[in-house]
């Protein structure tokens, strides 16, 4: 096999690394790119890194939404796309797989070959490389948990305090002197501690032959949607549709629900200057199709979700398929336009509150801004996500019924600034009554790494008090700080929102 490949500046294909990331705020413009093929080439540049002093940053599908990977002073960025490789380590008795493999390839090589999945997000262009650093969660995770819960074991290399680069395996066996690299590595977020160059994923307490190692997905999926013209969204009917869909959550998300099996977005569209005002809503509902009472039990749930929602409204006719397609039909859907991003997001204990509802009203369908769009969705969490103790994995956000997530593209990069405030000020005022920020309290429980947003170590966006690290991490901060301390005594790794 033939060593990493370099490409510095002046290669012809440098400018498709540049571009090879999502988010056209933050092309990342280093020294070099490498491309490794193995865990030898990732041992070899880093070391090469850290012996010339040289800032390094990984990346594997590229869709970090912050500057983590291009911040101006990294040097090197290490590319692990050509790592993409899953198969089943029949020593390990866990499918070995390659941190460059996108999700839905993932997906494929694991359900069309084995059976089984992993329940992360539904996406061509995510890397699992990043995505199950940070907990990753899908249209399954009510269900199964978050996809890092069925992390076994992981290759990192790290860098020891003498700047020796070498590749160490760390499992969730308790007894393995690793275990904490292990546990660091379940939902944190990318580019703490070292290089990922495997994972082994294995459910917990899993036994028998590979088709019963991970989750086995639904055959089938019944899907509904219902969308909501803007015109008729006013505050009242505002207020029925995005308080219905919380309460609904806050009744059915515990880890024994009949509708452990149901995937729901509430997607909010602000409306550009340049549209109609157009759609105001879409709901969406995936519902495990498999039951013989799925049907009754999708249409109760859209039912419960809507029935005081005094507005017109346009029901698809409820579709059956199989789940891969559905993924991929999710996935088309959620990839939506390349650009320039903001991101932000919540963990709700609880449905918004009238006067957060207002509040989105307001700035979504009231405000100047100059985006070509913008969503919040709400996303349904809990049931099998919330089984886990909040100290059994980095994942500390353990009794949440919903995500939130405030997007907003443009392509522009002279309205950056507007559409930066614009985003900013929507959050700060829907969290007016807690500093500005999620702060974990009976309603919300802080923020989620994989949708990473540096306003949180801003005073000026976070008036809380209270430090970005315990909206992340919450009670968990201390023990990731020491495991920092442990393998990365150097900080050869780090970014904006790293343990530090
Ligand atoms: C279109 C889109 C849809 C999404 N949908 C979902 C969803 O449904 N559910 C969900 O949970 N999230 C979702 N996300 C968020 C996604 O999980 C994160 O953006 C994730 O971090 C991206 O991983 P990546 O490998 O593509 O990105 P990268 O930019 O490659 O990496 C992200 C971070 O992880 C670090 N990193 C990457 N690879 C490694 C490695 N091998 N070792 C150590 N550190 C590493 C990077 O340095 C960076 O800090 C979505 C994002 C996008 C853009």
């Amino acid at each position: 096999m033939s060593g990493p490949a370099r490409i510095a500046a002046g290669d012809p294909r440098y400018e498709d690394f540049v571009v090879r990331g999502d988010n056209a705020r933050f092309p990342p413009r280093p020294d070099a790119f490498v491309l490794a093929r193995s865990t030898e080439d990732v041992v070899r540049t880093v070391q090469e890194a850290v012996r010339a002093g040289q800032r390094i940053a990984v990346r594997s599908g590229g869709h970090c939404y912050e500057d983590f990977v291009s911040d101006p002073t990294v040097r090197v960025v290490i590319d692990l796309a050509a790592m993409d490789r899953v198969g089943f380590d029949a020593e390990r008795q866990a499918f070995a797989v390659e941190p460059g493999v996108r999700l839905m390839d993932l997906y494929r090589a694991l359900y069309l070959g084995w059976g089984v999945t992993v329940p992360g997000g539904a996406s061509e262009l995510v890397g699992i490389g990043g995505h199950l650093l940070g907990g990753g969660y899908g249209p399954l995770s009510r269900r199964f948990g978050a996809c890092s819960d069925h992390l076994y074991a992981v290759e990192v290399v790290v860098v020891d305090a003498d700047g020796r680069a070498r590749a160490v395996v760390a499992t969730r066996d308790p007894a393995d002197p690793n275990h904490d690299l292990w546990w660091a590595h379940t939902g944190a977020g990318g580019g703490n501690f070292g290089v990922v160059t495997r994972y082994w994923l294995r459910s917990p307490g899993a036994e028998g032959g590979p088709g019963d190692l991970l989750p086995r997905p639904p055959a089938s999926v019944l899907a509904s949607s219902t969308v909501f013209p803007r015109e008729g969204l006013t505050r009242e009917a505002l207020r029925a549709l995005v308080g219905g869909h919380g309460r609904w959550h806050e009744r059915n998300s515990a880890p024994d629900s009949p509708y452990a099996g149901l995937f729901s977005g509430l997607v909010l569209f602000a409306v550009a200057p340049q549209d109609d005002p157009g759609i105001g809503a879409i709901l969406f509902n995936h519902l495990d199709g498999t039951g013989a009472d799925a049907e009754e039990l999708l249409a109760r749930a859209v039912r419960e979700m809507t029935g005081d929602v005094d507005a017109p409204r346009y029901d698809m006719p409820v579709e059956r398929a199989p789940w891969l397609s559905t993924m991929v039909k999710l996935a088309r859907a959620q990839d939506g336009e390349s650009g320039r991003h903001k991101i932000k997001s919540a963990y709700l204990r609880r449905g918004y509150t009238d006067a957060q509802i207002d509040t989105i009203h307001d700035h979504l369908w009231g405000d100047g801004h100059a985006f070509s769009s913008a969503t919040i969705s709400l996303q349904s969490y809990g049931c099998a996500a919330n089984a886990v103790a909040p100290d059994a994995t980095a994942t500390a956000q353990r009794d949440s019924v919903l995500r939130a997530l405030y997007l907003t593209s443009w392509a522009d990069p002279s309205t950056d600034e507007a559409n930066l405030d614009w985003t900013r000020r929507l959050y700060r005022d829907v969290y007016a009554a807690t500093g500005g920020v999620p702060l974990p309290d009976d309603r919300n429980d802080g923020c989620y790494i994989n949708f990473p947003d540096v306003d949180m170590a801003d005073p000026r966006w976070n008036a809380s008090g209270t430090p970005w690290q315990y909206l992340y991490f919450k009670d968990n901060h201390p023990r990731l700080q020491q495991i920092k301390k442990r393998w990365d005594p150097l900080t050869v790794f780090s970014h904006a929102l790293s343990v530090q």
